[in-house]
Order: C-alpha cells, then structure tokens, then sequence
C-alpha cells in the first residue's frame, strides 16, 4: 500500500496538513521527522519552490556554490549556509525603512568604499593609516565598525545581540550579515536600530578625527535610537498599523484594547539545539483580564520567526473558533509583522503559514496584527516556553484553558 502512495495522501482534506496519525502509523521515527519539517503550502497557496539552503527560502549566488562545494561535491549531510550573501546585503539595504543618507552610507560599508584610512593609504591621502582611537594600523571600515575596542563597546552597551566574546570577524561582510540579521534571534526586537547605530558609530568616528570631540558607547545608543524614531516618527503615516518599538529606557508595558476588543498576545520558543519549538498565547480583554490561554509544541521548525509564525496562526485559529470577533494580536517580531500587512517580501519559507494568516484575517475584518515588544508581552512568552519546561514533544499535545 505505502508503494502506491503519493504525498497528497498524507495530508487531510480540506486544510492540506500532515495528516500527523497516518505519517505516524507509516514511518518510522526518522522519517516522521523529516515530513513534519517541511511545512505544507496549505488549502489557499499553489505548489511553488523554496531553496532550502537559504533562511529565507530565497536563492543566494552565494549558497548555491556553497551547495556546489558541500553537496553536490562531497556528499555531506545538509546544513544551513550561514555564510554571508553579498547580494542579500544589497537587497535588504535597499528594502530597509530608512533615510536615504542611512542607504547610502550602507552601500558604500558594503562596497568598502567608505574613507578609512586603510582605504585612503593608497591615493596617500592618510599619513600612517592607524586608527585614531585604538592606533591599530591599517584602520578598515571592518575595525571602525566592529572589531575597534570602541566599536565593540558600543555594540555591547546595544540591545543587538554581539557574536559570543565579542569576538566580530576579520570579515566585514559576515559581521554586517550579523547584525543585520537578527530578526530569528531572541532579545532582538530592535534589529531595526542595526542601521542607524552602524552610522552612529561611523559619524562618531569622523567627529572624532575632525573635531576632537568624543562621545560615549551609551550616549551613542541613545543617538542611535532618536535617529530611528525621528525617521519613524516622520512616516509613521505610510505604516500606521505597525507599531514600531518606542525609545523607552523603562520596559514596555502590556496596554489595555479599546472598549469591546479583545487582545491576544502571541510567542514562540524556538532553541537552536531543541528538536521541538513551543508557541503560546494568552488573550484578555479591555479590563486586562484573562479569558484564554494555550500552548502547544511542534516538532522543531527552521528558525524563531517560522515558530513565531505558528504561534500567531494558531491563535488566530483558536479566538476565531472560540467566537471573539474583534482582536488585535501582538507578535515580537516587527519583520513577521510587515510580511502579515504586506509591508515587506514575504519569504517562500513562510508564504504557507502567511497565505493562511492573511485568508483568516481578510475573512475577520476586526483581527489585526501589530508587532509589540516581548517586553510587553511576556505572559506570552513564558507560557510558550512551558514546551521546554514541561518536555511537551508531541504535535497534538494541546492545553487550551480558560483562565476569566
Ligand atoms: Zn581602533
């Protein structure tokens, strides 16, 4: 029988899921494995191709010789390519929501056309091409921006994520590919500050030669994020339904919903070395009090935003389920929030789980989905990580509850 099977027939009619039973009748434990991995194109999406050896599910010139190399030439298991793509540098460049000074200044840190005195020694302009702060010789773009103790300072004071040790690479590119990719990261909701802090810390570099004048890791992070909320603050008119995370140096707090709306705050765990993931959420209404909650596990998905993703469609799923028609839900990642509104590209990893997302929400007029600090969202983000507490591993395991 399982010879004469094809894929459709492991998935249920009408939703086009895994039909998690069967798979688990069939298979044995290795192959269950590698079908619940792959996320199905569900009942609103076409069959398309994602390239597997890209986060995103995008091809990169870059991954595709990695293949090449790793794969097709040595027959070595696969993995993901964390090697940095120059032409996904260009592209999210070119995509990020910032001043056209920001953009420019980017193109040329990747172009390393960028006046460091390493760049500069060869038209003789620099005297001995040694960094003005720190005297290293042969001062490059790669030191003022990452690898110069002072660079290095203010990345940590940051609430970017810095690599382990704070050790930065010797290549400007991977270290640029870092920082701009935090999104699946934990404790990133302020990815969006990469730019500006990057042009903090090259400006910073310029007043000090030119000028004589020093300013502080700390005051350099505060800069930053009024650069970013003044740009923010002048086309919040162009965004207004995603909220952008506020300069505050006290935490975000969990707001009430308008009269009548119900808010459903939502989160993933995800572990990079965890075969499963958690997603949970937890919905209150305009007097702050609890009506439901839920958690589940999944087997281990790609990255924290598919994880995110899931937890968000699920439950959506649920409040619609149980009723409630007026909802906003608060997610922690602001890129998955502009994928949800159509504010960015959505990535061919996560075009399913979206396409679905988007089918509930144009059916549900009253459902919105903003993006909203974890800080304020942690009852989410707790309950989600009850997976990893509890050891919760199966698929169909389920706590729905009701709290009020
Ligand atoms: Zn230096």
């Amino acid at each position: 029988m399982v010879n004469d099977m094809k894929v459709c027939d492991l998935m249920t009619e009408p939703r086009k899921e895994w039909d998690v039973e069967l798979i688990r009748n069939v298979f044995p434990v290795e192959i269950q494995e590698k079908i619940f991995a792959i996320t199905p194109q569900g009942q609103f999406g076409d069959d398309t191709y994602t390239w597997d050896f890209f986060k995103t599910g995008h091809y990169t010139v870059k991954s595709g010789y990695w293949v090449q190399r790793n794969i097709i030439n040595t027959s070595q298991q696969q993995q993901y390519v964390n090697q940095p793509s120059l032409d996904g540098l260009y592209q999210q460049i070119w995509k990020l929501n910032a001043n056209p000074k920001i953009h420019h200044f980017l193109w040329k840190c990747v172009n390393n056309t960028l006046p460091a005195a390493a760049n500069m020694k060869r038209p003789h302009i620099s005297e001995d091409g040694s960094c003005i702060r720190c005297s290293m010789k042969g001062e490059s773009v790669n030191h003022i921006l990452f690898k110069c103790p002072y660079a290095r300072l203010v990345w940590a004071v940051s609430p970017i994520r810095a690599p382990p040790n704070g050790e930065w690479s010797d290549s400007l590119y991977a270290n640029l590919y870092r920082v701009m990719n935090q999104q699946d990261q934990p404790e990133s909701s302020r990815a969006d500050l990469v730019p500006w802090l990057l042009w903090r810390i090259w400006k910073n570099r310029n007043e000090f030669l030119f000028k004589g004048i020093d300013y502080s890791a700390p005051s350099t992070v505060d800069k930053a994020l009024e650069d970013m909320e003044e740009w923010i603050g002048k086309n919040k008119k162009e965004h207004p339904e995603v909220k952008k995370a506020t300069h505050n140096k006290t935490r975000a707090r969990w707001k009430a919903p308008p009269t009548k709306w119900i808010k459903c705050s939502t989160d993933g765990a995800w572990h990079k070395d965890q075969q499963r993931s958690g997603v949970g959420w937890i919905s209150r209404d305009e007097y702050g009090r609890m009506l439901w909650a839920g958690v589940r596990g999944f087997q281990r998905l790609g990255s924290r935003i598919e994880v995110v993703a899931e937890g968000v469609k699920w439950a959506i799923h649920s409040m619609r389920r149980l009723g409630y028609k007026q909802v906003i839900y608060e997610i922690d990642s602001l890129f998955l929030a502009k994928m949800i509104n159509g504010h960015a590209e959505v990535w061919p990893k996560l075009q399913p789980i979206i396409q679905e997302i988007n089918h509930t929400l144009s059916e549900n007029p009253h459902y919105k989905v903003v993006f909203y600090s974890r800080d304020g969202n942690m009852a989410a983000y707790r309950i989600a990580n009850e997976v990893f507490l509890y050891k919760i591993m199966s698929l169909s395991c389920i706590l729905l509850c009701r709290i009020g």
